[in-house]
């Protein structure tokens, strides 16, 4: 227990997804004792941090930066700091950094406290809203650009359960004039805008969802996908 305290203590934090509103009592309360915040966008952190009057040194730490700040937290938790590690949005090591540094602290600090703050994620926010039977399902995250793609598009258009994937704006048609190559009677859930003022579900076949879509001025926010193969 002493070693505990003496080690620190890395506190994974989720933050929202686009509403400000939803992050945890214990979140800000972590955010606010901490010693120092590590986060992938320090402006973004920042628009948060201002939201709720707090004033801290953050610092960035993003995919290309992760495994080079490590040993500088790993230090950090040594001295006895409190780290706050938070991402962009949602929580932390979903499709996000986050799980290099844990596995790094894991392995030079077995004692350490690393605790979860849970909150959002635009996966599960999706899949609570969906209606789709979530018993079980597969989370692709983000599909490969290139190399693998057909293969995962040929493993989605086989699943017997639900696949949740996460696209962007620009990507999105795209996904989907792909997925009704390959699967055109699939049921396709896509959750826009999470949280935001434009938040929306749109539910149908993957050329209906494209055909609604294209009709918009331009096709804008975050998504995820669930599809359906075997409906
Ligand atoms: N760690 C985050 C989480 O727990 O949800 C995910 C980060 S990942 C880099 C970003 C992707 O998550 C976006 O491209 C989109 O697919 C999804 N996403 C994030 N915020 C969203 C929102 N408000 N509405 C819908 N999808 C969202």
């Amino acid at each position: 227990m002493e070693q505990e305290m003496a080690q620190g203590k890395l506190s994974v934090i989720a933050t929202p997804i686009g509403n400000l509103g939803d992050i945890t009592f214990r979140g800000l309360w972590n955010l606010k004792e901490a010693n120092v915040i590590y986060a992938e966008d320090t402006r973004v952190i920042s628009k948060l941090l201002t939201h709720y009057g707090l004033r801290k040194s953050v610092f960035r730490l993003d995919a290309a930066t992760e495994t080079k700040k490590a040993a500088e937290i790993i230090a950090r938790l040594e001295a006895g700091e409190h780290v706050a590690l938070v991402s962009d949005a949602g929580t932390p090591g979903i499709s996000d950094p986050g799980a290099r540094l844990v596995a790094a602290v894991r392995e030079a600090l077995p004692e350490a406290k690393i605790e979860a703050i849970p909150g959002p994620s635009a996966l599960t926010a999706a899949l609570s809203i969906s209606g789709a039977n979530m018993e079980q399902f597969t989370f692709l995250g983000f599909l490969p650009h290139k190399k693998g793609r057909q293969t995962a598009l040929k493993k989605i258009a086989g699943a017997e359960y639900p696949v949740v994937l996460y696209e962007s704006p620009h990507r999105i048609l795209k996904l989907l004039k792909e997925l009704n190559a390959v699967a055109p009677h699939a049921r396709v859930t896509i959750a826009r805008e999470l949280t935001k003022i434009h938040e929306e579900v749109l539910v149908g076949a993957p050329l209906e969802i494209a055909e609604t879509l294209e009709k918009k001025k331009a096709v804008r926010g975050e998504f995820v996908v669930i599809i359906e193969a075997k409906n």
